[in-house]
């Protein structure tokens, strides 16, 4: 490995640190990422786009800015990547799409353009499901990312390849988006720190819409303090996007301790269908949180069981409304058909997108026509609410509650891939989080033995309504007391 010898084992802090006290320079750092990514990543396919010529050219201007003793930014020489449904100007944003394929947005997001203006260098664009729909990444209609720690299986998804891409040490943080769980259960199935902030922390101007009311840019990092310092650079107030709160960025909490916490443990997210294995684990990390002084309490959120259903209505209500843009005119490689603006709209759809948008925009179009709106799509609004309220509720007398963030540990490329729903019970314990909007993280809490394999397993901790910074502070003071997140799988090594 050249350049920077210790650059994979860093956190985003400590390397932009070192960077600007001149232990190494941005080059070495971004030189040593682009090495570990061409030696790797054929074995696991995060990366749709590597952008090396771009991020030398920019590194070697950071290097240049600091010699001339210009100021610096937190994040100094850091590299990361994206997921490729966020825009920046000229670069190809495809969504895991081949209606977009070669779209190369005319602007730059503005929580991608925060990073860039506090130093950070963009070294590429990563694999994903078709618009964000899957929980593995086989939805992509260009390349299903792998799970590090063991190759036959996924790293979760939507969110992929940027979290492969933490999670195989290629760079300190990359981001997500979280409309279901898709950040949160990969960092989960690949043992890396995923967060999905309240509803409205972060822009979602140059983001591609999928479920508008679902969707929030979601971090991946290898710490929770790391994440704490990516979100107080992304999170804040943006005029382009209403529904973004007019809040300050994230400020971390000092407080280094959960003493005194309330840990609400909801006991529907410790029924049938979970793990064994995975059940223990979560225990054993709540017996963790407990020594360290928080207390537990049972609590009930009754109306967990109705949040697959009702995610599935409103997410495919809203995408098949966002999704109509997609039509051969405004986006897209055009596909003529028989002729006719209606032929021409049909062919290119039916040629630009996979089988599981399709089945979504279907459903969406089901459940808000005309006839069956009333039924499903207000109905749904309506359980949406109850399943906030439970929330509601249990935050009247506890902290936070903490949870597994998936029923399984990682599962094998092509074991969901025929079965719909199997993939879609993946996020049931995600899910209803996105439905009320509250601020999660999936933390490392420890790890299962499957086929010879050590998988991790992540613990949610979820929050009330702007609570995130609590959030944060719970997994940071949980992952130094027990470093699970140090762990980590050589794909050096390792024949896997
Ligand atoms: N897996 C869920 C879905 O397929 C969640 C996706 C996401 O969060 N983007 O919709």
């Amino acid at each position: 490995m050249s350049g920077f010898a210790d650059y994979p084992k860093l956190d985003a802090t400590s390397l932009a640190d070192a960077i600007v006290s001149k232990r190494t320079s941005a080059s070495a750092v971004v030189e040593a990422a682009l090495a570990r990514i061409a030696a790797l990543d054929p074995r696991l396919s995060a990366f749709h786009t590597v952008l090396g010529d771009a991020a030398r050219a920019r590194a070697r201007s950071l290097d240049e800015a600091l010699a001339k003793g210009e100021p610096t930014g937190r994040l100094h020489g850091v590299p990361f990547a994206l997921k490729s449904n966020m825009c920046v100007e000229g670069v190809e944003t495809n969504c895991g799409s081949k209606i977009l394929a070669g779209y190369r947005p005319p602007y730059t997001a503005p929580f991608v353009q925060r990073l860039l203006d506090e130093g950070a260098v963009l070294v590429g664009m990563t694999h994903m499901d078709e618009f964000a729909m899957g929980s593995s990444g086989e939805n992509s209609a260009y390349a299903a990312a792998r799970n590090p720690w063991d190759l036959a299986r996924t790293p979760g998804g939507s969110s992929s390849g940027s979290c492969a891409a933490v999670a195989a040490r290629f760079v300190p943080f990359s981001l997500g988006s979280d409309t279901g769980g898709s950040v949160r259960q990969p960092a989960a199935l690949a043992g890396i720190v995923g967060f999905k902030p309240t509803y409205g922390r972060i822009t979602r101007y140059g983001l591609v819409a999928f479920g508008s009311s679902l969707d929030q840019v979601s971090p991946f990092t290898r710490s929770s303090r790391d994440m704490e310092l990516v979100m107080s650079v992304i999170s804040g107030a943006d005029e382009h996007d209403s529904t973004c709160l007019d809040l300050a960025p994230l400020e971390p909490e000092r407080s280094d301790s959960v003493r005194g916490l309330r840990l609400g443990v909801p006991k529907e997210y410790f029924a049938s269908g979970l793990d064994a294995d995975v059940r223990r684990e979560v225990e054993a990390a709540i017996g963790k949180l407990v020594e360290l002084g928080a207390t537990t309490v049972p609590i009930e959120l009754p109306h967990t069981e109705y949040a697959i259903p009702t995610y599935y209505v409103v997410a495919t209500a809203e995408a098949s409304s966002n999704l109509a843009r997609y039509d051969g005119i405004r986006y897209g490689p055009r596909k003529p058909g028989d002729g006719s603006l209606q032929g021409m709209i049909a062919a290119t759809r039916e040629a630009g997108f996979g089988p599981e948008v399709k089945r979504r925009i279907l459903l969406g179009t089901y459940v808000l026509s005309s006839g069956y709106y009333d039924a499903w799509y207000v109905r749904a609004l309506k359980v949406r609410r109850l399943i906030r309220n439970d929330f509601d509720r249990a935050f009247e007398s506890v902290d936070l509650v903490v949870c597994p963030t998936s029923p399984t540990a990682a599962f094998k490329i092509g074991e969901k891939a025929d079965d719909p729903v199997a993939m879609y019970l993946s996020d049931v314990m995600t899910v209803p989080t996105s439905l009320a909007g509250l601020p999660a993280v999936s933390v490392p809490c420890g790890f299962v033995s499957l086929e010879g394999k050590r998988l991790p397993v992540g613990l949610q901790i979820i929050g009330p309504s702007l609570a995130d910074a609590r959030v944060l502070r719970a997994a940071r003071v949980f992952e130094s007391a027990t470093k699970h997140q140090a762990a980590i799988y050589s794909l050096e090594g390792a024949g896997a």
